[in-house]
């Protein structure tokens, strides 16, 4: 029998209640269960590929070309699973299937409801993930805060699965804000009480309270929220503010969640294998040596845009022992002397012509002063856009995403993307397999010669500038293995000691225990990089001590 565990959240959103799911996860699956982890969005989106990221933050992209809400990403990179797009239910998506069905006439003459067939609906998509991935456990996240118009038909799903399925099957977490007033820092309970209010007056009783406050919730707190809230001392847990999201599961596991999970769903298990976690952690949490990137990006404002990012390079730094500082820069305001001092630079996903000429003008500051460089997907084709007007003397080359003119686009629309009229799921999206040539900086960095990663684009370099660009010394060292699609460039070592593009995303398939080579070989380049600066510094103070003008 599969078990259910259900997450909500009260008082308001931004509670890492993405992360207490991963974590919950994370924690299931180390004692030796089969774990899946589904989130649900009330908004009418079919997904997020059409959203901006100020609205929810990054758009991740799965293997099965899904462009899903962020958190898919936090349950991967904690799980080590993959996941498929059916792991996102969105209020679009599951209202588009009952009015198909209502068009094929499959409901037979009845009148078509929220309740009972929206609801129905809700209970076979999650029902769906669990047979297909043969789970024991499933754990349902759902966005949004109890008592939003649009979540309901959502709780009212999980209510109903919970009177189905029974008590021993199905579990509610709920997880709220405790937070601190006054010049004495008390602990304040209230708002989670009246959640839980509200969470009951839609008939459910959550099993499990996990307050998020900046300290640890103290003994009498708990005890308070317990009485009030009608759970256990022992599943009121606290969720203190961290050094880094990847302690979180520790923080749970070390307040005895996991068992009392695993007693309340009559589950069994004995193992409990969290050593690589762990190593992980005790890497990242103790640094020897920190670098700083440059991100010149358009939404640099939210940081939530580039999460995937950031942990890639987090989890990367860490085999390195090293801590990355990111230095955040808006591309519309690029100047050089905003990166003084870096040691590297990531140049990411985008859209559109804001912050274009920023970032060309950030890459052409890494190339020509050998700065170690990244480019990613739209920070690729921008890296093309540079070569050809810097090296190749192009002055008006530029992608045809936002100038019609050029007559050099040396960045166009893919031949297939000619016809598309709608925006939502059309783009080239998912995992493709790449070629990489041997010898070349990427096949140092993989190891191998066919890889696959994760794609989310329209454009590409054009297929009539590839013989001039290759010549100028522009590098492609992987393709789609037709040949014709360019997906990395680099230039050669003699050149520069590290810049490379991929038309492809590496970040979404980063994980902790598993960092992608593209941002491991970034770090290494950012430590060389900062190595020898420091050597040049130290001879200089030398030199500088010695010299009778320095005394
Ligand atoms: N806008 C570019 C394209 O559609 C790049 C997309 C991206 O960076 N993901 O090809």
């Amino acid at each position: 029998m599969t078990k259910y565990l259900f997450v909500t959240g009260g008082v308001l959103s931004g509670l890492g209640k993405g992360i207490t799911t991963a974590s919950i996860g994370l924690l299931l699956k180390a004692r030796g269960l089969r774990v899946t982890a589904i989130k649900i969005d009330p908004y009418l989106n079919c997904d997020a590929g059409t959203m901006n990221p100020y609205q929810h933050g990054e758009v991740f992209v799965l293997d099965d070309g899904g462009e899903v809400d962020m958190d898919l990403g936090s349950y991967e990179r904690f799980l080590d699973v993959n996941l498929t797009s059916d792991h996102n239910i969105t209020t679009g998506k599951v209202y588009k299937a009952v009015i198909e069905k209502e068009r094929r006439g499959e409901y037979l003459g009845q009148t078509v409801q929220i309740i009972p067939h929206i609801t129905d609906e809700i209970k076979a998509s999650i029902e769906r993930v669990a047979e297909r991935t043969e789970a024991d456990v499933v754990i349902v996240e759902l966005g949004g805060t109890v008592g939003d118009i649009e979540s309901m038909p959502f709780l009212e799903a999980t209510r109903q699965m919970h009177q189905e399925r029974g008590h021993e099957n199905v579990l509610f977490v709920h997880t709220t804000l405790v937070p601190v007033l006054g010049a004495v820092g008390e602990q304040k309970t209230k708002p989670t009480q009246h959640s839980v209010k509200e969470l009951r007056a839609l008939g459910i009783q959550p099993d499990v309270i996990i307050g998020r406050s900046s300290e640890p919730l103290k003994d009498e707190i708990k005890r308070k929220i317990s009485l009030f809230c009608d759970v256990p001392t022992e599943a009121v847990i606290s969720n203190p503010d961290v050094e880094l999201i990847y302690q979180v599961p520790l923080v749970l596991e070390e307040q005895g969640l996991t068992d009392y999970l695993l007693q309340r769903l009559g589950l069994t298990t004995s193992d409990r294998d969290l050593t690589e976690w762990k190593e992980f952690l005790e890497n990242a949490l103790h640094p020897e040596r920190t670098v700083e990137i440059a991100l010149v990006g358009k939404y640099t404002d939210l940081k939530d845009s580039y999460v995937s990012y950031v942990e890639a390079l987090t989890h990367a730094a860490a085999r390195y022992r090293t801590k990355v500082r990111i230095r955040w820069i808006e591309a519309s305001r690029y100047r050089d002397e905003l990166m003084e001092g870096v040691d590297g630079l990531i140049v990411p996903v985008g859209f559109g012509h804001r912050g274009a000429e920023g970032k060309i003008e950030a890459i052409r500051y890494a190339r020509t002063r050998k700065l170690p460089f990244l480019g990613i997907c739209y920070g690729f084709q921008m890296a093309v856009v540079e070569f050809a007007r810097h090296v190749l003397g192009w002055e008006d080359a530029n992608s045809a995403e936002f100038d019609a003119r050029t007559e050099h686009p040396v960045i166009d629309l893919m031949p297939e993307q000619k016809g598309v009229k709608e925006l939502g799921a059309t783009m080239r999206l998912g995992a493709y397999p790449v070629a990489i040539a041997p010898g070349t900086l990427a096949h140092r960095l993989y190891g191998k010669t066919q890889i696959s990663e994760r794609h989310r684009h329209r454009y590409e370099v054009n297929p009539q500038y590839i013989a001039e660009l290759e010549k100028a010394g522009l590098v492609f060292s992987g393709r789609s293995p037709d040949g014709r699609r360019m997906e990395i460039a680099e230039l050669p070592p003699e050149e520069h000691p590290f810049f490379l593009a991929s038309q492809f995303h590496p970040e979404f398939k980063s994980r902790p225990t598993q960092p992608r080579p593209l941002f491991l070989g970034l770090i290494e380049a950012c430590l060389a990089r900062s190595q020898r600066t420091e050597t040049a510094t130290e001879t200089q103070a030398k030199g500088a001590a010695a010299s009778p003008s320095g005394a």
